[in-house]
């Protein structure tokens, strides 16, 4: 048999497989219709009246692949994909879990939980590190540009205002508090013209990074509307597109039977034509969300069109606090063709209690799943903070002159000349974030500290300026 022939056969192989799988209408349950799910008539009535408690505060979405395809129920509540989507009752401080509580049990209305809702919220750091306040992009006139964030110099993350939700919503997601109606950014209408228009006074940014909620909830139609413009020559320094999106796990069909998933395919095809990187910034949390077939061909045909896939996620406690597990995901995420990029540390908002790990902890799960990987799986790079300085990775534990200290390094600094360069905070089994840690050897602060002091300052009073605070 020549080549070519086996070549064609294999792909005629892969396209009769992908037609095996069958449209699937997209649903999804909220708090509002929770009674609605038929699996959690397995659950006991204390269980969901914990749920109903916990979603009135922290948001809550999962769809019926979700609940079919990936979670194995009969492993909750440990199922890590449980875990992920349903909310659970130490979700919340316990003080605060009990004030809701109380609540529900008297049958109190609408208006009153709502209330104590949002008062709630407030209690659980929605805005960590500054983000609000610091990373604003101005347009030529000096005025703020809603939905961009501009915090290193060569990539600036874009929040398209049609994109600010999700297929299903995380339970330690670092952006909930947009879910719930409190937008970290305000987002403009004419997004697209506005993104644009940036990009074309700002020829040192070489990456757009399209964030949310997620982008991929767009209709392609949309997403063209912000995209397609950037192949003409006036964009030719946009070297990268990256898509950050947890859609190849909760809704994969978005690539594969959706009315539009060869369309985004063929957008996909057209950037990388007119010489983009197309990144697919792929949220994974647990090799669980990997096994279905409709997961795999969605990867194989977003790899189809020259799109690179690059997968980062977030270390939690209860969902994937083992080595093993990171181990297993990092090696069938590069065997089926992905590129592990990141690890994070969960970042110090919402149920952040729940979830977290210490930074100590959580260095030995990366050092010891890195172990078993191959060089190919050694890309992912962690565990990092993203905190108001820069993004902040522990390198690890080591002994200097008998001082026990954390090494650390930034990955991404406010100031690029941060980058890089090792230093050392006293070692803390306990600690979480970088906020905890204290640098080593009698320092009094760490080397960038009264720099960033000054850069939040300046911050402040351009703000205070605009009358923004
Ligand atoms: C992570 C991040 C980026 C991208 O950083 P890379 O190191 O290039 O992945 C850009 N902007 C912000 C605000 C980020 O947090």
């Amino acid at each position: 048999m020549s080549k070519v022939t086996r070549i064609e056969e294999v792909q005629a192989a892969r396209e009769l497989e992908g037609s095996d799988i069958e449209p699937r209408r997209f649903k999804v349950f909220t708090d509002k219709n929770l009674d609605k799910i038929e699996h959690l008539s397995r659950l006991d009535d204390q269980t969901v009246f914990e749920m109903k408690v916990v979603s009135s505060v922290l948001p809550f979405r999962v769809n019926e692949y979700m609940i079919n395809d990936v979670i194995d129920w009969g492993n909750v509540p440990a199922d890590p994909l449980y875990q992920l989507t349903f909310p659970q009752r130490d979700m919340l401080p316990p003080e605060m879990y009990e004030e809701m509580a109380a609540l529900h049990r008297e049958g109190a209305d609408k208006k009153a939980i709502k209330e104590k809702a949002r008062e709630l919220r407030e209690r659980l750091n929605p805005h960590p590190a500054g983000q609000k306040e610091m990373n604003l992009p101005t347009d030529d006139d000096g005025e703020v540009i809603d939905g961009l964030q501009h915090k290193y110099n060569e990539t600036v993350l874009f929040f398209p205002s049609n994109g600010q939700t999700c297929h299903s919503y995380c339970t330690f997601c670092f952006r909930w508090a947009q879910f719930v109606g409190d937008q970290e950014f305000k987002i403009a209408a004419d997004d697209a013209a506005r993104m644009q228009s940036y990009l074309l006074s700002n020829k040192q940014v070489s990456d757009l990074l399209m964030t949310g909620g997620d982008p991929m909830i767009m209709k392609t139609r949309k997403l063209r509307e912000y995209l397609e413009p950037l192949t003409g020559e006036s964009f030719s320094h946009i070297q990268t597109i990256r898509i950050g999106t947890k859609a190849l796990s909760f809704w994969p069909y978005r690539f594969v039977t959706d009315k539009d998933a060869d369309d985004v395919l063929d957008l996909f095809r057209e950037l990388v034509a007119a010489g983009k990187h197309v990144a697919v910034m792929a949220h994974y949390n647990h090799w669980q969300e990997l096994q279905t077939d409709v997961a795999r061909e969605a990867i194989r045909r977003v790899r189809d069109t020259g799109a690179e896939i690059r997968c980062q996620g977030p270390l939690l406690r209860n969902i994937n606090d083992d080595p093993e597990v990171w181990t297993r995901m990092w090696n069938e995420q590069v065997s089926l063709g992905m590129i592990p990029y990141y690890m994070f540390v969960e970042r110090d908002t919402g149920a952040k209690a729940y979830f977290e790990v210490p930074l100590v902890r959580a260095w030995e799960i990366y050092q010891q799943a890195m172990q078993k990987v191959s060089g190919l799986g050694r890309t992912a790079r962690g565990p990092s903070m993203s905190a108001g300085p820069g993004k902040v990775e522990i390198q690890g534990v080591s002994e200097v002159k008998g001082e026990k200290v954390i090494v650390l390094r930034f990955i991404q600094g406010r100031n690029p000349n941060w980058v890089n360069r090792p230093f050392f905070a006293k070692y803390d089994p306990e600690a979480t974030w970088l906020d905890q840690l204290e640098p080593a050897f009698g320092e009094k602060e760490f080397f960038f500290e009264a720099e960033y002091r000054q850069m939040c300052e300046d911050a402040r009073t351009f703000l205070e300026g605009k009358k923004l605070v």
